[in-house]
């Protein structure tokens, strides 16, 4: 990738808008680049600054009703007096401006929550990949849980899982911290012959859910809440074996 190219994709990259692959393309580019890397780091900046959650008014409770019951009341004074007072009008389309906009409001947070399984999918299948790519694919290097667990200790705010099916044919390679989400997470590295798994855990509100696939660019996903902790584990393993592996998984209590 050059620079043109680039300069090209560089808001969609921001925006977290571009396939998996522009996506390592850009990281790499902009990792040996400093002239782009520049471009990115203010466009993060920006980005960071607008959708920061401070910037975001919810509506306290009730305003929509108060704003309706307003509007139906200037629209009958308005009926009454249009002839001699003509400026109520411009009251009402103001009012129903503002009804409009809470409107936006409530969609524009609906997104919001409803944005993340698929980005996180995508996020995961990426983590998966780049950790595929990248020189270190564990920080704490060790098939000994009991290396392993302790090792996270000070470094996330809970307390990941971390078990070893070795005699089961998934061997445990270490650890290491991520970041998905947008929190830092555990990333447990499995290995089921010479394919790598990605098992990555962190802690949710969500109920429990049960075992769902997620696939993406020849890479498959599978994804489970148990005990208020979200599990992901992304291989290229076939997905018969990372359904088995992820049913292990689950069922540890
Ligand atoms: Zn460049």
């Amino acid at each position: 990738m050059n620079c043109r190219e680039a300069q090209g994709l560089i808001h969609g990259f921001v925006d977290s808008e571009l396939d998996l692959v522009s996506n390592l393309e850009m990281e790499r580019h902009i990792h040996e680049c400093p002239g782009c890397s520049a471009t990115h780091e203010r466009l993060r900046a920006m980005h960071t600054a607008v959708s920061d959650n401070s910037l975001y008014f919810q509506l306290p409770a009730g305003v929509e009703d108060r704003l309706r019951a307003r509007l139906r009341k200037v629209n009958r004074v308005e009926n009454r007096v249009r002839a001699i007072a003509p400026s109520w009008r411009g009251i009402g389309i103001a009012a129903a401006l503002v009804l409009c906009i809470a409107g936006t409001w409530q969609v524009a947070t609906t997104r919001q929550r409803f944005s993340t399984t698929e980005t996180i999918g995508e996020e995961v299948v990426a983590s998966h990949v780049r950790s595929l790519m990248a020189t270190h694919l564990t920080d704490v290097p060790s098939s000994d849980q009991h290396t392993v667990k302790p090792w996270f200790n000070g470094k996330l705010d809970f307390s990941p899982v971390v078990a070893d099916f070795a005699d089961r044919g998934f061997r445990l390679d270490g650890g290491r911290l991520d970041y998905l989400d947008n929190r830092a997470v555990a990333a447990m590295v499995y290995r089921r012959r010479q394919h790598v798994i990605n098992l990555f855990t962190w802690p949710t509100s969500q109920p429990d859910l049960d075992i769902k696939t997620f696939d993406r660019q020849g890479y498959h996903a599978f994804r489970w809440t148990k005990h208020h902790m979200t599990y992901w584990v992304a291989s290229d393993l076939n997905p018969e074996e990372l359904r088995q592996f992820a049913g292990m998984l689950r069922n540890i209590e």
